[in-house]
């Protein structure tokens, strides 16, 4: 069971007035005083309060004859194959498609599927089992076209469980899952009088028990499609059962959810403390409404990918990769006006590398205030330097709130992309057999997605648990074990003590002493998190950090102040920290500072005298199937190996086939080492935008401050190409490789020339690194010079 605790000023403001004057408003005329005719017209007028979501169209339409609307996303192809069927809530009496416009309209919108919302035939004049009947009629309609997820809110709860056993006992197919809001399950009445629940703000129990009598018609209350929660409920596909603490049927709630279980159907309970029966009508006003429908997508969505057969589609974009920089890519071409993109992205969850480096002690080794983008400040962050998961949280969080969940295609993997000179297109296939066409192609895979391996003689005869520390498998003991970790980097530096609190015996291998600052990570506490609400104060500090690390830009610059301060404070941080001086020997770098990432950590050095850890500084000659030779012919015994090794940033998107004009392929292309113009576009690839591609890393910042520009550079170019009525607009090659010469005299004899890293290929040339500061990279990107392109 998952329980959420709404929180914010805001929120609570809100939900207090919606609360009261629910009571005033409905509670006082959902009563057997008024006739049931009288209540519909009520709940009619009291539903225009409500907010219906922008973005959507609704069309009245029938489905096997029985009456509904469709509820759809407006200017968007849906992204998976599926539809919702959305069954009213109202105790069969009361309530239509139209009361719960609100609630449908944000499925529809948050999840990219049709929506269909049934005007199922209510009590009095059409008793059970008439709604039963409506709604199977309905569902197999839709199922003829595809997986049908069923969702409903009380009454329509209840049908829609009702609906899904009925159709196991005919043998159709079953729905993909069930999303059941609040329901009312079962109308057997209880022995005693439950105690009013003081904060339900519609409900009663005479109006639910006069209504289950016009429903039932004299039949008995216990039969299954009046109380489902009392049937055999095996075989019933993955339910969500959402409901809040404040109402009435808040016990059912938990008791189906129980019964599910016993059952063995694969039920989820998600509890939000503090709402009232059916609180999610209210998104759009309340932050707790919205959050519930999101989990409902996503719910939705990850059970209908099961039954994901290939499609195709249309879009104006395709974007690969759901990481920071696709996920900004959408969020602003939807500010932008264009609402017709996908995005494709290959692992299971969203974030790129904060989905996949999800090591022990992961975190950003930047400020997390310039980690965030400057239109959506987090005001949540609980430390300066967040974790892994809390950023992998800020992502979700950002998709969700812009509906991105709708554009998302998880688990596919783009596997060719091929430009078509006369239309103008890019055609995509994917590892699914999805096949895809659209007129741009946004690349925002980052520089840092391939593992790289090492290249040790007898890597694959080692019989133990072996690791990469960007595909971590958390399930692999380590307590107490022979642990060895390869490489002394950024990420090395983040596991390292963690893993040194828990293995038995760890041995650390490090090839090359990098230059390590003190980390001034604190934890921020209420007072800082109320002030971050608190748009100046957040932009301020945004500020400030954005200066501050800009200033460690100057490090780089030999004779200069930052650099003097810097290095002296590496020389005192190693001495005070590290006690031994023959380890300290060991940990002085000998290569200029600034030329490989510079590491802040404030706990590498001490997890490095711990008596369990070993720093082996002698070179690794082989594995064997069971440990570790180096090159004085020692073996060390290791139970699980862990390569902190780093990415291959060279060969970018080497595992997509993708081919621009005149047949050529990005591989052949960048036969020498990747390079593009501002990293952003590459010459003979029209419409292809690459994200954080060849020489735009930084030594120094936050990789958002060079991804939002870039955004802003595609959505311009794309702006260009619809003004002119053209097809594409590609960079001129000679621009291109201007560009490049420019940047690559600068980068001669650089600090980051001096030593190897993975800025630079074999031969020396430095592929991924921008030299100067960054605000001559965002002035350069942020508006593309026209002049600088071929509009065709
Ligand atoms: P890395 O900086 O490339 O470090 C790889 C480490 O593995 C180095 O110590 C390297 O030694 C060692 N290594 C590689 N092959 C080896 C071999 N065959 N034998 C022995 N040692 C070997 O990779 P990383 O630490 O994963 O960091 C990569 C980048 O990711 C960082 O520069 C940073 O930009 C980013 N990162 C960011 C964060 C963040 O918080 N934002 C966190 C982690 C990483 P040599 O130095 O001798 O080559």
């Amino acid at each position: 069971m998952a329980t959420f605790r709404p929180s914010g000023l805001r929120e609570h403001v809100v939900a207090g007035l919606l609360r009261t004057s629910l009571r005033l408003l409905l509670k006082t005329v959902l009563h057997p005083r008024f006739p049931i005719g009288f209540q519909r017209r009520w709940l009619a007028v009291v539903a225009r309060t409500t907010l219906i979501p922008r973005g959507i169209q609704i069309e009245a339409a029938t489905l096997a004859g029985v009456p509904g609307e469709w509820v759809r996303r407006k200017n968007a192809e849906p992204v998976q194959s599926g539809s919702l069927l959305y069954l009213h809530g109202g105790a069969y009496c009361i309530g239509s498609a139209t009361t719960h416009r609100s609630l449908t309209g944000r499925l529809a919108k948050f999840t990219g599927l049709p929506v269909f919302a049934l005007n199922y035939r209510l009590a009095p004049e059409h008793p059970q089992p008439a709604a039963l009947e409506d709604a199977l009629a309905a569902y197999r309609a839709l199922r003829a076209s595809g997986p049908v997820v069923i969702a409903g809110d009380s009454a329509g709860g209840g049908l829609a469980l009702a609906t899904a056993l009925a159709l196991r006992e005919a043998g159709d197919p079953p729905p993909a899952a069930l999303l059941l809001l609040s329901p009312w399950a079962d109308m057997v009445p209880p022995p005693t009088e439950p105690a009013p629940v003081p904060g339900e703000a519609m409900l009663s129990t005479a109006w639910v028990t006069a209504c289950s009598a016009l429903y039932l018609n004299g039949q008995p209350s216990e039969a299954a499609m009046a109380s489902p929660l009392r049937a055999d409920l095996r075989g019933l596909p993955p339910t969500l059962v959402q409901a809040g603490t404040d109402e009435m049927l808040h016990p059912q709630a938990l008791a189906l959810h129980n019964a599910l279980q016993a059952a063995d159907v694969a039920s989820t309970l998600d509890i939000t403390e503090g709402r009232w029966h059916v609180f999610q009508l209210h998104g759009g006003a309340l932050r707790s409404a919205d959050d519930a429908i999101h989990r409902l997508t996503r719910f939705a969505l990850t059970a209908l990918a099961a039954h994901r057969t290939p499609t195709q589609s249309e879009h104006e974009t395709v974007i690969m990769g759901a990481g920071m920089s696709g996920i900004c890519m959408a969020i602003q071409l939807q500010r932008a006006g264009q609402h017709n993109f996908v995005i494709l992205e290959k692992q299971p969850g969203l974030g790129g590398t904060w989905w996949d480096n999800i090591y022990p002690g992961a975190h950003v080794d930047v400020p997390a205030p310039v980690y965030s983008f400057s239109f959506a400040p987090n005001p949540n962050w609980t430390r300066r330097f967040a974790s892994a998961p809390e950023i992998q949280r800020y992502q979700q969080d950002l998709a969700e709130r812009h509906g991105l969940l709708a554009h998302l295609r998880l688990n596919t993997r783009l596997t060719d992309a091929k430009f078509d000179v006369t239309t103008g297109h890019w055609h995509f296939t994917t590892d699914n057999g999805d096949t895809l066409r659209s007129r741009y192609f946004v690349c925002s895979t980052g520089p840092l997605s391939q593992p790289r391996w090492p290249e040790i003689p007898g890597l694959d005869s080692f019989t133990g648990q072996r690791l990469h520390s960007a595909r971590w498998d958390a399930s692999v003991p380590l307590g107490g074990r022979n642990v060895a970790v390869i490489g002394t980097g950024s990420t090395a530096s983040q596991l390292i003590p963690p893993i040194a609190k828990e293995a038995g015996q760890l041995h650390v291998f490090q090839r090359t002493a990098n230059w390590v600052l003190p980390r001034p990570d604190r934890r921020y506490g209420a007072l800082d998190r109320a002030l971050a609400h608190f748009p100046p104060y957040a932009m301020g500090v945004r500020w400030c950090w954005t200066q501050v690390l800009e200033w460690g830009r100057r490090g780089f610059d030999e004779g200069s102040m930052a650099r003097k301060g810097m290095l002296k404070t590496a020389a005192m941080h190693r001495s005070r920290q590290v006690k031994t001086p023959e380890l300290r020997q060991h940990l002085t770098p000998t290569y200029p500072l600034g030329c490989k990432r510079i590491i802040y950590s404030s706990d590498f050095f001490p997890a490095l005298e711990k008596p369990n850890v070993e720093l082996v500084t002698t070179g690794i000659e082989r594995f064997t199937p069971t440990g570790i030779v180096t090159t004085d012919g020692r073996e060390r015994p290791i139970d699980v190996l862990i390569c902190a090794t780093g990415f291959d940033a060279v060969h970018l998107l080497a595992d997509v086939n993708v081919t621009g004009c005149d047949g050529q392929t990005l591989q052949q292309a960048w036969a020498k080492g990747p390079e593009a113009y501002h990293g952003i576009t590459v010459a003979g690839f029209p419409n292809m935008f690459l994200m954080l591609g060849p020489n735009t890393a930084t030594g120094h910042t936050s990789t958002l401050l060079y991804i939002e520009p870039e955004v802003q550079h595609a959505i311009h170019c794309m702006k260009a190409v619809k003004a002119g009525g053209h097809r594409w607009i590609a960079v001129k090659p000679e621009v291109q490789a201007a560009h490049n010469a420019a940047l690559q005299s600068r980068l001669q004899g650089s600090v980051w020339s001096q030593c190897n890293s993975w800025y630079r290929m074999e031969g020396g040339r430095i592929v991924a690194l921008f030299p100067g500061f960054t605000k001559e990279y965002v002035q350069a990107v942020l508006k593309p010079r026209l002049s600088d392109y071929r509009l065709t």
